[in-house]
């Protein structure tokens, strides 16, 4: 075994993109990422002022960041977007697939166009970015000074991508496609230097749920389905992606790391069933 017995920031010269990043998750992790080294741009559909204030947090931490805006449901968005990156800082070495929404409504009552704009953003976004990514990793190769490998990939998924979700049909269903969509893109470039893996967040206090944390009474329902007993923080993710996007996960490849406080334990058992 190898000791890393550098001070060296662990992601030090290295470019990350994160989708989503102007508020929530994606902000927490787009900070962690600069305080660990990369480069990042902040990636959002809408609110400038917010991506912004991202933007000048990293950079009042001694870090470098650009916003850009991308709808990631849109293909040439989103080619836009990667060819401003590599055009300006030369290339790319972390994908974060982060931005996601809700939109949630009864099976019998979900229009098609709320079944449609979730499919369309949550898994069809993280198939453009990667597609976009993979292009530039393979592309460039594994260069040897910043990364064992040519570029990794996270998706941040859910733990709806095993739990099912009555009322949510739209959103479970397109974190399942996450999580099947995420092994075969690890399956498939492993053997060219690309490692590929997705962050499945249990509760995390976010604007994406705050019904279900806002209020003492919610809290305590919420507090029931979670074992750890306390609602996880942005930076609990955040803390998961860097490792995952560092070299000191080198060999993980394919696999969803679940960060829930074992929300994914069958909550309901903990007392013998
Ligand atoms: P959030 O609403 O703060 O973040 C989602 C971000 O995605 C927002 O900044 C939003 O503007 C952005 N976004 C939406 N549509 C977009 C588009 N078309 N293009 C680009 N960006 C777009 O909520 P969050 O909780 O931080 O969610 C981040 C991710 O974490 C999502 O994928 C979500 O499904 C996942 N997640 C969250 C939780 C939780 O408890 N908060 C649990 C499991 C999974």
């Amino acid at each position: 075994m190898t000791l890393n017995n550098t001070c060296e920031p662990i992601l030090k010269g290295q470019r990350a993109l994160v989708t989503g990043a102007s508020s929530g998750i994606g902000s927490a992790i787009a900070k962690a990422l600069a305080m660990a080294g990369a480069k990042v741009v902040i990636n959002y559909a809408g609110g400038a002022d917010r991506a912004q204030a991202v933007v000048e947090a990293i950079q009042a931490g001694g870090g470098e960041a650009m916003a850009i805006r991308a709808d990631v449901s849109r293909e040439d968005e989103v080619e836009a977007m990667f060819a401003q990156t590599i055009a300006t800082w030369g290339s790319i070495d972390i994908l974060i697939n982060n931005a996601g929404l809700q939109k949630d409504a009864p099976l019998v009552e979900m229009s098609l166009a709320e079944w449609q704009k979730v499919l369309d953003i949550n898994l069809t976004g993280q198939f453009l970015c990667s597609r976009a990514a993979a292009r530039e990793f393979l592309q460039r190769g594994v260069v040897p000074e910043l990364s064992n490998v040519a570029g990794k990939i996270i998706c941040i998924s859910s733990v709806h991508d095993i739990i099912p979700w009555a009322g949510h049909v739209n959103y479970a269903t397109s974190k399942g496609g996450v999580s099947m969509m995420m092994k075969t893109m690890a399956q498939e470039l492993a053997p060219r230097r690309i490692r590929v893996n997705a962050i499945s967040p249990g509760a995390i206090k976010t604007p994406i749920n705050t019904a279900a944390w806002m209020t003492p009474e919610a809290e305590a329902e919420l507090l029931k389905l979670i074992p750890a007993r306390r609602v996880g923080e942005p930076d609990d993710i955040a803390r998961a992606t860097v490792w995952l996007a560092s070299d000191d996960s080198d060999y993980v490849t394919g696999v969803t790391l679940y960060v829930d406080g074992g929300m994914t334990l069958y909550p309901g058992f903990d007392q013998g069933g």
